[in-house]
């Protein structure tokens, strides 16, 4: 859980030096802790938590050569009690950084996830605060494709490359596949 760790430091930072000064209105969304956070106790009787807020990429823990996440992570939506279940409905969007398959070029990938519902419940929830970030972590982390390719799939050398990514193709058929025993 090292990103979790990551964001406690931070919040010894702020609890020592107040509100750094660097801090814009955007960043301080970015970095609040507690957006993370939705209080059950704040639910009942019907309401709602609206969630509006851009991450800082951080709390993904992703920094590959082939991965890499560097804009904000913007979340909106709700989240509600219904019957046993907190749920939350939440609209995702991110961007990925991978390479294109064929140039090698780092490639922008919009990762959306327009309507994500997630139900937990409520007698699995410690201390009547539910903290998202992890299953949030793991859905935009589901989403990523396994390759990318520049120029929305039309790269630039693809056509110097053609020969080349017909043996590829006609060998990973045969080859690796993770997913076979399942
Ligand atoms: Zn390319």
């Amino acid at each position: 859980m090292a990103c979790c760790k990551k964001i406690f430091i931070l919040i010894e930072i702020w609890n020592k030096n107040g509100q750094p000064s660097i801090m814009t209105p955007i960043l301080s969304t970015i970095m609040e802790p507690d957006a993370f956070k939705v209080y059950i106790d704040r639910l009942h009787s019907g309401k709602t938590q609206r969630v509006e807020a851009l991450f800082s990429p951080g709390f993904l823990d992703v920094n590959e050569e082939s991965l890499r996440f560097e804009k904000p992570i913007r979340v909106h939506g709700e989240a509600y009690i219904a019957e046993e279940d907190l749920v939350l409905h939440f609209s995702v969007t991110a961007e990925a950084l991978m390479p294109c398959s064929i140039c090698n070029e780092m490639t922008p990938i919009e990762i959306s996830l327009p309507s994500f519902y997630e139900a937990v419940p409520l007698d699995e929830i410690k201390g009547a605060i539910y903290d998202f970030r992890e299953c949030l972590r793991e859905e935009i982390l589901l989403q990523i494709p396994h390759t990318a390719e520049c120029h929305g799939g039309s790269c630039p050398k693809r056509k110097e490359m053609a020969p080349y990514l017909k043996a590829e193709a006609a060998e990973e058929n045969d080859g690796y596949q993770p997913f076979a025993d399942l």
